[in-house]
């Protein structure tokens, strides 16, 4: 079968005739010189690597050093993600809400028709089927991603499950979703000029549009990790919140982590952490004697009640990706052994030996390095030798605390669902939610805070850690997590919110954060068993100091009594912010929330008086 364009589609033989034909028609609108069905194996993956490195895409690492790496540079125009160019395209405003950038789907399909109009001429299409999730799992979903991005290829190989089983399950009948990903650097102009290549082809006109209505991804002028690679947060939170929606389940950007006790009780935890480094909790060993943790996922989660009516989660990606900010042997001890080989790091800086270096990895910094630009550096450059978004890719088989769980079809039994707030005063250590009702307004209400250099405090309200990532109203989302728990009733887990971030009076942080974060979250496993106290606060129930598991902490018990305590002023003006956040969803806003906000001002006023 070829096209009227006359290239060749190249389709295995079992490939069904909707995907070949409209493999064929991306191929007639595009134009590119061949196309290229991924089969997901190891050779395909070495070949496009060597290839990439032979164009200068990517540079080999030191194989004695950092054995297997890689660093790929994508210049300026290229190095960050693009929220401004992100859509979600509804017939209806409203079905995207106010933290969605909307348009039209019609009028956002003729935009990225003219886009994508020879786009790929001169290259390789590349179509890769991949499975969120084990390829035929109960939880799990189907894909294409079309591209012309080999970089793009290889980091879908490495964070999802592509090739051959997962277009097996798609010519048995199974439900995917189609995406086409373009660099928008066509090596050949419609009259037959050619250019070259560069080491990082991509376009300044970007767009990376999603189609709740017909459940597709279009991402046009970057070649860079979540607006390229499709199958993370365009599909795996944006697309597949959608398809939760509307199926009863929940595309979630939450950690899952294993946990094991003292006397070998394992317990599962999801969490939504809006503070990037937070996430590493889940490769954080525990401060607490005996106790160690797994890791099942860092980033995203599905979950969904099962017959029984347990809420169960799994990670749909199949490795490990983010930004290297913050991370260092110190801090992220396990994070920082899976990248020691097999992992492609991009926007980093280089050292002369031929390893990495990001700003935080050592105390000091090298005496010499190429920066992420390519250009010499020195500690004395006055400016930064890594990018502030540069970020590493790694397959799951390399992290060591990789619990046996994180590739389980049916996935984990949640007990305890933790929402990480960034809050210097207003919310304590730890807070248990009153009923599932609460849970959902401390997960809605969920924000992080940041003072700027003249000392004023911004808060950016980030729900669930979702506001970048849910591809519907986030005020109808939370209609959907209050009817989860009508589903879930008596055996919903437990939800707390959590806050790493109090400060003292003279504004140092408070709690010692690292291993030490699981204290607050044995606690809330206790009282999921029954063998915990608490006590009555503003924002949830509260541990006292002695409830707390404090072996080897080196804190006070007064000092953790701050940590635990709030100032009912202080929460009044919260409760004022959290009133004029919910006015911007107008009437979609649930009844629910707007009880449990009366609640909390009511726990305020109660707190004031005594
Ligand atoms: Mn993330």
């Amino acid at each position: 079968m070829s096209n009227s364009s006359g290239v060749k589609v190249n389709a295995p033989s079992y490939a069904p005739i909707t995907l070949t034909t409209w493999v064929a028609g991306v191929a007639e609108l595009t134009q590119p010189d061949e196309i290229y069905w991924c089969d997901g194996s190891v050779e395909e993956r070495d070949y496009l690597i060597e290839e990439m490195v032979a164009s200068g895409t990517l540079l080999a690492l030191n194989e004695d050093l950092r054995p297997g790496c890689y660093l790929a540079r994508t210049g300026p125009s290229d190095a960050a993600d693009v929220p401004d160019r992100t859509f979600v395209c509804t017939e209806r405003p409203e079905d995207a809400g106010p933290t969605n950038h909307w348009a039209n789907p019609d009028a956002m399909k003729q935009v990225l028709a003219d886009k994508f109009n020879g786009a790929m001429r001169g290259r390789r299409m590349y179509v890769i089927p991949y499975s969120l999730g084990p390829v035929g799992g109960p939880m799990s979903k189907l894909g294409i991603e079309i591209t012309d991005s080999p970089y793009v290829v290889v980091t879908m190989y490495t964070l999802t499950r592509i090739g051959n089983p997962a277009l097996n399950a798609i010519a048995m009948g199974g439900f995917w979703v189609p995406g086409v990903h373009s660099v928008g650097y066509p090596l050949r102009s419609a009259d037959g000029v050619t250019r070259p290549d560069v080491p990082w082809p991509c376009n300044p006109d970007k767009y990376i549009a999603h189609f709740p209505g017909t459940c597709e991804i279009w991402s046009y002028g970057s070649g860079l990790g979540d607006s390229a690679v499709l199958g993370r947060k365009c599909f795996a939170l944006r697309l597949a919140s959608v398809l939760g929606h509307e199926a009863q389940w929940y595309a979630e950007h939450m950690l899952l982590a294993k946990l094991t006790s003292p006397e070998g009780e394992v317990s599962y935890v999801a969490g939504a952490f809006p503070s990037g480094n937070a996430a590493n909790l889940a490769t954080l060993q525990p401060a607490l004697p005996g106790w160690t943790s797994e890791v099942i996922g860092n980033d995203v989660a599905w979950l969904r009640a099962d017959r029984d009516g347990q809420l169960r989660a799994i990670n749909p990606g199949a490795g490990f990706c983010g930004s290297v900010g913050g991370l260092s042997g110190e801090s992220s001890p396990a994070m920082l052994r899976a990248l020691e080989r097999d992992a492609i790091f991009t926007n980093v800086a280089l050292t002369d030996d031929g390893d990495v270096w990001w700003e935080g990895l050592t105390d000091e910094p090298p005496a010499h390095l190429v920066d992420w630009r390519g250009d010499d550096w020195t500690p004395q450059s006055g400016r930064p030798a890594a990018h502030p978004g540069a970020g590493y890719v790694v397959g799951a088989k390399r992290m060591p605390a990789l619990a046996k769980e994180h590739d389980d079809p049916v996935g984990v039994p949640v007990s305890v669902i933790a929402f990480g707030g960034c809050r210097a005063s207003v919310m304590p250590l730890i807070a248990e939610a009153y009923s599932w009702e609460h849970g959902v307004f401390l997960g809605a209400t969920l924000a992080s805070e940041e003072t700027g250099p003249d000392g004023a405090t911004d808060v950016q309200r980030d729900p669930f850690a979702m506001r970048s990532y849910c591809g519907y109203n986030l005020a109808d989302y939370w209609t959907h997590w209050l009817h989860l728990g009508r589903t879930l009733g008596a055996k919903a887990p437990h939800v707390v919110a959590v806050n790493w971030f109090r400060r003292t009076a003279d504004g140092t942080l408070a709690w010692p954060g690292g291993g030490d974060n699981w204290r607050p979250i044995e606690w809330a496993l206790r009282r999921v068993a029954h063998q915990a106290g608490a006590t009555t606060g503003i924002c949830g129930r509260v541990p006292s100091a002695d409830d707390l598991n404090a072996d080897g902490l080196d804190l006070t018990d007064e000092q953790l009594d701050s940590l635990l305590d709030l100032d009912p002023a202080e929460c009044a003006v919260e409760a004022d912010a959290i009133e004029r956040y919910f006015g911007s969803f107008g009437n979609k806003l649930p009844a629910e929330l707007t009880l449990e906000l009366a609640d909390l001002r009511g726990r305020i006023a109660a707190k004031a008086a005594s």
